[in-house]
């Protein structure tokens, strides 16, 4: 038997042939491909796999692979799904005015703790405090990563060795094995369960109360819904409760939503205002959800809850970095004039974008695609989520292009569109891509074209 490993080619041909390569790619980079390529064939032969040895087709694997590793690993994504909060693409798109506020962070130098009038240290955390207070309505408001930061540093400063009382029907896992109980239980807070998972009623807090309650808390559903026969207590009945009691109540809104969206046809989701309104000594929320913002979670409450929260150390772990902070500056500031932010917040503008509008864009959409051959386009009615844990099965109505490629399947025309650039992530239905230009910017319709055209010209035959 002729032993495989002696016509391994040498690392010297190996590099010899990668000769283009080593133009465009650093030398050591190309070693690396080179020597990974290398091993990873020798392996096969060792355990009696068959692979090709000539130097060939090794050098057009190395090519291959240093080509794939030049391509940033994080892509912009055209986001044709019609989730406007889609977790897996990023959520909340920022406003052109945030966008630039980060990038302007993020490549000078700017006051993040300095008082230009005076020349004095400044509060890194106060730079959003008036925007965050005007939108909720409360005495002071802070910042943190996420909302599951903001709930831990909440219970350490409300709850902390105590107890804080929930119903059963709030405990829900957020998604990617975010589970609200397991965050509360990393504040060192314990967790008082009550009622069941369809109904807790007022009772169930009264009898939970002990001399060790601290906090009663409601936490939104968000990706979940009891339906049929289910009880829940309002917030404003839980704040009565913490008063007679001398508890707190904390909020965890979750999405945070800053205007009224029910004129849209979204249901009447309770306001971050409504919140701090109605009583709550803390309200919770995301920055990257409804609010349109950075990634960040917001705590908006009493001056002197706040002031406790910023004074925990872990608030070092959990602050924000100075392009998130100028990303939420400015999207805050869109909010000065709530009409406006519904057509500059682009979840907003999203969310509330008219029928006949989309329509419109469809349809005129669906003519340049009718210049493609093979394609077949349709326009057609569906529905539009807005995703993201915030408003789980909240869907409104829209128009959307229904498409096929000729000697394509649905699968793998969805899946050349995804693997293109720029990629496009569409939905498979009925044998049809679907793309839904609502969360299309007008900006990318030309390369959404090209992606289409690029991805029904490439197929095989
Ligand atoms: C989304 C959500 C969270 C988690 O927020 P992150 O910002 O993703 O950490 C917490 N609570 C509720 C109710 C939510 O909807």
């Amino acid at each position: 038997m002729s032993n495989p490993f002696r016509d391994l080619p040498s690392m010297t041909k190996l590099l010899d042939a990668l000769s283009a390569a080593r133009e465009r790619y650093p030398h050591a980079v190309v070693i690396e491909a080179a020597r990974t390529a290398l091993n990873s064939l020798r392996a096969k032969l060792s355990s009696g796999e068959s692979a090709p040895v000539s130097v060939e087709a090794l050098a057009a694997q190395v090519v291959a692979a240093l080509d794939a590793q030049a391509v940033p690993a994080l892509r912009p994504v055209i986001n044709a799904t019609g989730v406007v909060l889609h977790t897996n693409l990023g959520r909340a798109p920022l406003h052109e005015d945030a966008a630039r506020a980060a990038y302007e962070a993020g490549r000078g130098y700017l006051n993040l703790e300095l008082d230009l009038a005076t020349g004095k240290r400044g509060s890194r955390q106060g730079n959003v405090r008036a925007g965050l207070t005007a939108i909720t309505g409360a005495a002071s408001a802070t910042a943190v990563n996420n909302c599951a930061a903001a709930t831990v540093i909440a219970l350490r400063a409300v709850a902390s060795g105590k107890e804080v009382i929930v119903s059963r029907g709030q405990l829900v896992e957020i998604g990617g094995s975010f589970r609200i109980p397991d965050v509360m239980a990393v504040s060192g807070a314990t967790l008082r369960e009550v009622g069941t998972t369809n109904i807790t009623r007022l009772s169930d807090y009264e009898k939970a109360i002990g001399p060790n309650t601290a906090a009663l808390m409601r936490v939104h559903a968000s990706n979940y819904r009891v339906r049929g026969y289910t009880k829940s207590v309002e917030l404003a009945v839980l704040v009565e409760l913490g008063r007679k009691h001398n508890l707190v109540v904390i909020d965890d809104a979750g999405s945070g939503q800053g205007v009224d969206l029910t004129p849209f046809g979204l249901p009447g989701e309770p306001l971050v205002s409504a919140s701090i309104a109605t009583g709550a000594a803390l309200v919770l929320f995301s920055g990257d959800k409804l609010l349109g913002g950075p990634q960040c979670g917001v705590l908006a409450g009493t001056a002197d809850l706040i002031q406790k929260i910023e004074k925990d150390p872990l608030m070092r772990a959990f602050r924000l970095d100075k392009m998130t902070l100028a990303a939420l500056e400015a999207t805050l500031r869109l909010y000065r004039d709530p009409a406006s932010a519904l057509r500059t917040v682009p979840t907003l503008r999203m969310l509330t974008a008219p029928l006949a509008e989309l329509r419109r864009r469809c349809e005129s959409f669906a003519e340049w695609l009718r210049a493609i051959p093979g394609l077949t386009v349709g326009v057609r009615e569906d529905e539009s989520f807005v995703g993201g844990g915030s408003l789980p099965d909240v869907s409104v109505p829209t128009v959307v292009l229904a498409l096929g490629a000729d000697g394509l399947s649905e699968t793998d025309f969805a899946a050349r569109l995804r693997t293109g650039t720029p990629a496009v992530m569409g939905r498979v239905q009925d044998g049809r891509v679907l793309l839904d230009l609502r969360c299309v910017f007008e900006r990318q319709e030309g390369e959404l074209l090209e992606a289409v055209r690029v991805a029904v010209e490439s197929r095989p035959g």
